[in-house]
């Protein structure tokens, strides 16, 4: 390299260094002045809420879903703090069970071995990034760690290969994310706290599908075979409890 091109060089660095410091030092300003907002509008709501929280939790499930910045569980299912154990990571993937000690086996062993609770909904989601990687994990080269983890879902990817020679590219991926789902809970089955809480039935596993254009969330129902709308999947528990909303809120004075 000449001196030259090695100045030109590092002049490119210098400014990439100033753009990315520019732009951090823009985003922590929103990020800091959002636990400020928190702290005196949304604790202060809660703060008897956070008091009980102080003391333990009692989740009423585990939620595994991909770490995609467009998922808030919470908002999704419109629950607050200490209702939802969140676990994610790239794919919403589930290893399944071995002797070698991970996060997930962890995080999975605590929330239903201790915490017992009564839900695991894995939760898969449209456009997932993950899920393209590993249709075509040839553009994984540069990114091993990645590579190695969609192999977690590589049954999945055979399956939906086989089935779906005519589909188009975005319709594979639909495919890929759902069959990945039902994977993920066929692994989870092998966590030994899990198939002795699912052997009473002290545990149910959903599987669900959010498609973050329309909002639409689908659970996967057994007897359809097939992923159908959440409200028609859980209808009669859905109903009771909009109609326990609509009965508390006729008795407010
Ligand atoms: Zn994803």
């Amino acid at each position: 390299m000449t001196a030259a091109a090695s100045a030109g060089g590092g002049r490119a660095m210098a400014k990439q260094a100033k753009t990315t410091a520019g732009r951090t030092g823009r985003r922590m300003d929103k990020i800091a002045a959002g636990v400020v907002k928190f702290q005196r509008e949304a604790f202060a709501e809660r703060r008897d809420l956070f008091g009980r929280l102080a003391e333990g939790q009692s989740p009423e499930a585990l939620f595994i879903t991909c770490s995609d910045s467009r998922i808030d569980p919470n908002l999704l299912t419109q629950t607050e703090p200490g209702e939802l154990f969140i676990c994610r990571n790239a794919g919403n993937i589930v290893p399944p069970h071995t002797n070698h000690t991970g996060a997930m086996t962890a995080s999975i062993e605590y929330a239903v071995g201790v915490l017992k609770v009564p839900h695991i909904i894995v939760c898969g989601h449209s456009g997932c990034g993950a899920m393209k990687g590993a249709l075509n994990p040839e553009g994984l080269d540069d990114f091993p760690h990645v590579r190695e983890w969609l192999s977690f879902a590589r049954a999945a990817t055979l399956i939906v290969k086989e089935r779906s020679g005519k589909l188009s590219e975005p319709a594979r991926l639909d495919a890929l994310i759902k069959e990945n789902v039902l994977l993920q809970i066929a692994h989870l089955r092998t966590h030994p706290h899990v198939a002795m809480r699912l052997s009473t039935g002290a545990t149910q596993i959903h599987g669900w599908y959010y498609d973050i254009r329309s909002g639409e969330v689908l659970a996967f129902d057994e007897t359809a075979n097939d992923f159908i709308p959440v409200a028609e999947h859980y209808h009669a528990p859905v109903g009771a409890v909009i109609h326990a909303k609509k009965e508390r809120r006729r008795r407010r004075p």
